[in-house]
């Protein structure tokens, strides 16, 4: 919502800031700009109010001003010039900008990034704000009042007014001459008339505190300096350092005392010996400890050699998609190629899908770069993401590691942009609006910033495949003019081999009896485990609901005849009929008793929780000791490390989790890991399922087999013949992407087409499907012969909290959404009680 209306109706003028009708003859005859949009920002207030502009005044885009609010002064960022004033406001009105306090405080392009958001995916500017910067940017910048000593005059206090007087007494009676205004005007009643009258004299000056530094917390550190000691130590002296030794030679002080079991003084008699040494040492707010080895660039094998010297090759913009499988080092090439960045006195940035899932990497960045190492998500606090946003624009090489929305951390000097695990799909945020994916916004800064984006995985994303593959090695472009790599890192470091993977046929267990969600070969290897005391994890992929229907005597599943998509079941209400339906486009069936194919009566709907499996191992396996891993048991801030840091420590054999357990971890116990079900996977009522399924199956194998012990991999599936199964069983990501292309390119569908998904969601169930069908009539009005409009439809899991909820997807046979007609007209046939929110780009279809 821009509010530049409300600038009229909230900044009345006061007399003395209305510009002076000398000024407003400039206004037609010069082409300059003389009003901004300027994003206010005070407590409860978020807005886009516009102001004029005083001649005397160099206003630079995203400089930080003060402005009048109502009757105080805020501070506010400037979002865009205009050369002329919205129609609506009358210009006599409109109020001038006071002053402006900081300037340079955003990367130059930052404001093009942000509108370029806002225009693809079909949002206004301030929703795009909103995403980007934290909450209470400028709030907490307090503005103050300062007395100027040298352009008082004697006896001032005899030219002003009560109140100008009141304020001026108090800042002379303070040694500095200098309070915030919040202070003021609790001292002084009016203070602000006053305030105004003292700055027209040049008597005082307002101003915004610049960003504060942010207070780093110390603590002490205590390094090992001699590695072989004498005789000249007793027994629990040499224990200590053994154990300080053990831990890489440093550690905080207080982590050795307590898991030494000692005291301070025992270790500074170890200090005078010159054994060790204390330091103090800048902790970050989120920093868990010191890295607990110290990390040196390794000696890397020749493909990474060659990847990192293509990458280091770039001078500008370009995107190097690394596709190396799980465990080849790609994380390895991400820090060399981010020390040679570091060096040039540039910065980074690191998008990860998720870290609290990923600690490891973070430490992993912290043991090779220490404090130039800064975190960023959303789970931090708003102080916490305050502190590290206003620590980023200081312009020091630094590395921002972070979630999504990091992409908008405005670091200057920005030389390289990093994707791991490129092909998640928590990239992409599906609400609120803007509906961005950060890798399309990566792109874009990259291509802004004029510097290289790596996008890494082990099963890259089609998109990004095709981006960079097909097009790089077909020679399409001319090779001067290159802007896309494909690097790859086809083995695993050390030669060590992908762990086999058994593919387990439900079906037959079902004949042979053994109704257990456990197969006899999965039961075995457990077994296995426990006798070798090694570590597995079970693997349970599950949506929220998982609606497909399945036959478990013969795997078939009941899909639309039109759309390629399985179809979902829908519960509505105890015995109603039993209806199919497709969510693109509404094909409706009953359910049939029987399996069409088999006829077997075992046909039934799917879904088998992680505390059923847990259960069920508690039962067979008394004796094991289980880690439930997933949304129940890891809501809590630091439960996933903390429940990861105790299956590492050997606190449990074996950890059973959702898709939450794919990502990036990398624990050498991990002998088995075993999928209870992939068919979760493969029949989601989504065109990108299989991708999904690959990439998820691929990652989830990748666990197994990291350290010294071969590893092994069981999936259970129904559907055994499914292209998926087959391509994840030979780690074949080759012939399963040009399968599954060949499939997208047949329908249209990512990355040969474009998609745009309008969700519809309102209480009243007959009035958002009255909406929709309206709505998908205005589209076929609006759009031309490229696109075809789908549905409307019901969304697969039909009613959400109360809310019911209706879509309709829009496609386009062309890759470029660029010529799309404004869509927003469309709001016009939403009734009250509907909301509506357009996706861009939809990668969850339902
Ligand atoms: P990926 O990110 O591809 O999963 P990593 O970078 O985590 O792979 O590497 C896997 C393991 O191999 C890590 O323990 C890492 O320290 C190690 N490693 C990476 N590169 C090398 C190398 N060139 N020589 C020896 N070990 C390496
Ligand atoms: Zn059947
Ligand atoms: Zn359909």
């Amino acid at each position: 919502m821009v509010n530049s209306d409300r600038s009229y109706l909230t900044a009345p003028s006061a007399t003395s800031l209305v510009a002076e009708p000398t000024e407003e003859y400039h206004h037609t005859a010069s082409s300059q700009q003389q009003w901004a949009e300027i994003l206010v920002d005070v407590p409860g207030v978020q807005g886009l109010y516009t102001y004029s502009l005083p001649k005397d005044l160099s206003v630079q885009l995203g400089d930080i001003v003060s402005v009048p609010f109502g009757m105080q002064v805020t501070g506010g960022i400037v979002i865009r010039l205009l050369e002329t004033p919205p129609a609506d406001l009358d210009r006599e009105r409109i109020r001038d900008v006071e002053d402006v306090i900081s300037s340079g405080f955003f990367p130059d392009d930052y404001w093009q990034l942000l509108q370029r958001v806002a225009e693809y995916y079909l949002t206004d500017l301030m929703s795009a704000i909103k995403v980007a910067l934290p909450p209470g940017l400028l709030g907490r910048s307090q503005r103050r009042i300062r007395l100027c000593q040298n352009k008082l005059p004697p006896g001032a206090e005899t030219f002003c007014s009560n109140v100008a007087r009141q304020i001026l007494q108090l800042l002379q009676q303070q040694k500095d001459g200098n309070y915030s205004i919040n202070y003021l005007r609790s001292q002084v009643k009016g203070a602000s008339r006053g305030i105004r009258e003292l700055s027209k004299r040049n008597w005082i000056e307002s101003y915004l505190e610049s960003p504060r530094r942010i207070q780093a917390k110390l603590q002490t550190a205590v390094t090992l300096v001699i590695e072989s000691w004498l005789e000249d130590l007793t027994p629990r002296q040499t224990e200590i350092l053994q154990i300080l030794r053990n831990n890489g030679g440093e550690m905080w002080k207080k982590a050795l005392i307590k898991e030494a079991r000692t005291t301070a003084a025992t270790l500074n008699k170890i200090i005078a010996l010159g054994y060790i040494t204390f330091s103090e040492r800048e902790i970050l707010r989120k920093e868990q400890g010191i890295a607990q080895k110290t990390d040196i660039p390794q000696q890397l094998t020749p493909d990474q050699a060659t990847a990192l010297k293509e990458i280091n090759n770039q001078t500008g913009y370009a995107q190097l998609l690394l596709h190396g499988v799980t465990g080849s080092g790609k994380t390895e090439v991400y820090l060399q190629a981010i020390a040679t960045i570091l060096e040039q006195g540039k910065s980074a940035l690191v998008l990860v899908p998720e870290i609290g899932l990923t600690p490891q990497l973070t430490d992993r960045f912290r043991a090779r770069f220490g404090e130039q190492v800064c975190v960023y998500h959303s789970k931090l606090s708003d102080g916490e993401r305050y502190d590290t946003w206003r620590q980023t624009i200081q312009g020091e090489p630094q590395i921002i590691i972070g979630t999504r929305s990091a992409i908008f951390a405005p670091l200057p000097n920005l030389g390289l942009i990093v994707l791991d695990e490129e092909h998640d799909s928590s990239f992409k945020q599906n609400r609120p609006i803007p509906t961005y994916h950060a890798r399309t916004v990566a792109n874009w800064r990259a291509e802004l910033n004029n510097c290289p984006l790596i996008l890494g995985s082990a099963t890259p994303s089609l998109e990004s495949l095709v981006n960079c593959r097909e097009v790089g090695t077909n020679g399409i472009r001319p090779i001067d003019n290159q802007t896309t790599y494909y690097l790859s890192l086809p083995e695993r470091i050390g030669s060590r081999p992908l762990p086999p993977v058994e593919i387990v046929d439900m079906r037959e267990e079902l004949n042979r009896g053994n109704k257990s969600v456990f197969s006899l070969s999965l039961q075995n290897a457990i077994t296995d485990i426990q006798a070798r005391q090694q570590q597995a994890i079970l693997f349970i992929p599950r949506r929220g609901h998982s609606t497909f229907v399945s036959c478990r005597s013969c795997g078939f599943v009941m899909e639309c005849p039109h759309c390629d998509v399985s179809l979902s079941y829908h519960y509505t209400h105890e015995g109603a009929a039993k209806l199919l339906r497709c969510h693109y486009c509404n094909y409706t069936s009953l359910q049939p008793d029987t399996c069409p194919q088999c006829c077997s009566p075992y046909l039934k709907f799917f879904g088998s929780g992680t505390q059923k499996v847990t259960q069920e191992i508690s039962k067979l396996y008394p004796d094991l000791r289980v880690i439930r891993f997933d949304s129940d048991t890891t809501r809590r801030k630091n439960a996933h490390r903390d429940l990861i840091a105790r299956f590492i420590s050997k606190e449990a054999d074996i950890l059973v989790g959702t898709q939450m357990l794919t990502k990036g971890l990398d624990i050498a116990g991990v002998t088995l890991v075993g999928v209870v079900s992939a068919d979760g996977l493969l029949h989601r009522s989504d065109y990108r399922a299989a991708e999904r399924a690959f990439q998820t199956l691929t990652q989830v194998a990748g666990r197994a087999g990291r350290g010294d012990e071969p590893g092994k991999v069981i999936i259970q599936t129904y559907s055994p013949e499914h292209p998926v199964i087959r391509t994840v069983k030979h780690h074949d990501y080759a012939s399963f992407s040009t399968t599954e292309l060949e499939q997208r390119q047949a329908l249209s569908y990512p990355p040969y087409g474009s998609l745009i998904l309008i969700r519809l969601s309102s209480i009243e169930e007959s009035e958002v499907q009255k909406n929709a069908s309206a709505i998908a009539d205005a589209c076929i009005d609006l759009l031309d012969e490229s696109w075809s409009v789908l549905g409307p439809a019901p969304a697969s899991i039909m009613k959400v909290a109360r809310r019911y909820r209706w879509q309709i997807l829009l496609k386009n046979t062309e890759t470029q959404t660029s010529n799309l007609p404004d869509l927003s007209s469309l709001k016009e046939h939403c009734s009250q009680a509907v909301s509506m929110t357009i996706d861009v780009d939809p990668i969850n279809i339902d």
